[in-house]
């Protein structure tokens, strides 16, 4: 059964296991957008009860990334070390008490069960089961204990775990909002372990209790989650509760149609800050990995997500993280940027006002995917490369007709006052004009000599950001290699 409650509340919960990975992002992004686009809130809760898969420092890092992207939260945790909301904490491995509390319920009425077998005795039941060819799952063996017995050994301070019963027949069915309607026989369900020997909760209770009392109504997830929904389905019926809403995203494959991987590239959100994409182009891609708004456009701010968010528009098939298409929406966001702007977000041990850094943004910024290209894209101008003399010569002329335009261009750069890029581009066309000369036989030694390089920008605004004397020195180093 679900409900719909007044307010929409989407949650993330990610277990504090590392620096958050793209498809943990997305997650995330697909929640908070369904939020937004309802009027809704957005919760961030962590997941902390399995303590030797915790990572120092991982919250921290989840909370730069959500705000690097401008993710922001409503409710929960919203620095390491502080959360709020009525629902506080938000850190499950505070709210043990809580959990305890709900697994004596269902203990009480008969839906869960102490469960004392050894480690051993697991480790052969399951190694039978291998040998038999069935799916490994809990045997039932402390299921046949009586009360008596179990209190004796609780008494005795055996060793216990707490798992939820499974019906033996029948089955249990729910609703996905993009997978449809599912139906799980009760008896491929395992008995899962509820409260473990530390006394921790397992995720499966503790996210179904925490998404019950934050009044979570769409529980948006990766689709990796999807086997373990019938089991959190039961509890909600053994709680008497209802259900919220379920939606398992198709999860994220590299273009070999792989599950996503760091051989596919960088998987941490951070490493593509520090790569140099920028937000909103890592919020236009990550969106449309899975969901689109049914046209053709590509290129989407944050707003115009959020007026089309739908759950319907998701695709049922998993979405291809693809880097190229990435860096190709990289780059419309990096034009889109004023030369200003991106001084500021460049990288660079120039000072974001001098005016010759400026210079090199304008020339390079429709080139640049990412940030950090910047570098290397410039690196010419501030170190002419090593080139050799072939290279200066175009098609159709030999090397002293080569070295002879350069000698004209000489001339002409001698003699320029007004060196920017605007009067040297006159001159020098006025000048093949005048001599009927073919533009790429004059222009490309002299590109050439500039740059050092058989492909680089347009020459005159290079020379402008060069300055009279090291254009001069350039042409001079390329007539003395003919
Ligand atoms: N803690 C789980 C994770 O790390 C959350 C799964 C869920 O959203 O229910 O992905």
């Amino acid at each position: 059964m679900t409900k719909t409650k007044t307010q929409i509340k989407t949650r993330f919960a990610p277990s504090p296991t590392g620096a958050p990975h793209v498809g943990n992002i997305r997650t995330a992004l697909f929640e908070w957008l369904f939020a937004r686009a309802n009027k809704g809130a957005f919760l961030l809760r962590v997941e902390d009860t399995d303590q030797s898969r915790a990572i120092e420092g991982s919250v921290e890092q989840i909370l730069k990334a959500l705000d690097w992207l401008g993710i922001d939260i409503d409710e929960g945790v919203i620095a390491h070390d502080k959360d709020k909301g009525s629902e506080k904490p938000y850190f499950q491995s505070k709210r043990l008490d809580i959990y305890r509390e709900h697994a004596q319920k269902l203990l009480d009425k008969g839906h869960a069960f102490y469960c004392f077998c050894s480690e051993e005795r697991l480790r052969e039941m399951r190694e039978d089961q291998q040998k038999a060819k069935l799916p490994p799952k809990y045997d039932g063996f402390c299921l046949e204990l009586s009360k008596d017995e179990v209190d004796e050994k609780l008494k005795n301070g055996k060793k216990y775990v707490i798992r939820m019963k499974i019906p033996e027949d029948g089955a249990t069915s729910f609703q996905d909002a993009i997978k449809g309607h599912l139906v799980i026989q009760n008896k491929t369900i395992d008995c899962q372990v509820l409260i473990k020997s530390d006394k921790f909760p397992t995720y499966h209770l503790a996210s179904v209790v925490d998404d019950h009392l934050m009044e979570i109504t769409h529980v948006i997830r990766a689709d990796e989650w999807l086997s373990s929904t019938p089991k959190h389905v039961l509890l909600y019926k053994y709680f008497g509760w209802d259900e919220p809403i379920w939606v398992h995203l198709p999860i994220i494959l590299g273009t070999d149609k792989s599950k996503l991987s760091k051989r596919h590239g960088a998987v941490s959100v951070m490493e593509y800050r520090e790569q140099g994409y920028l937000p909103e182009a890592m919020i236009n891609f990550l969106a449309l990995l899975g969901w689109n708004p049914k046209t053709d456009q590509e290129i989407l701010s944050v707003d115009e997500i959020i007026a089309q968010f739908d759950i319907k528009k998701i695709n049922k098939n998993n979405p291809i993280f693809d880097v190229t298409k990435l860096n190709w929406m990289n780059n419309q966001y990096i034009q889109k940027k004023s030369v200003d702007e991106l001084a500021c977000l460049i990288d660079s041990v120039h000072d974001r006002n001098d005016i010759i850094f400026k210079k090199a943004i304008a020339l390079v910024q429709d080139r640049l995917e990412k940030l950090s290209d910047f570098d290397d894209l410039t690196l010419f101008l501030w170190k002419l490369p090593e080139y050799s003399a072939d290279i200066l010569v175009p098609k159709e002329l030999d090397k002293p007709k080569t070295k002879r335009m350069l000698e004209i261009a000489l001339g002409k750069i001698e003699k320029e006052d007004q060196f920017n890029e605007k009067d040297l581009r006159e001159t020098f066309l006025e000048y093949c004009e005048h001599e009927k000369l073919k533009r790429g036989d004059f222009l490309w030694p002299l590109r050439v000599a500039i740059t050092g390089m058989k492909n680089s920008p347009e020459v005159f605004a290079v020379m402008d950001i060069l300055g009279k004397d090291e254009s001069t020195e350039r042409v001079k180093e390329g007539i003395g290699k003919l």
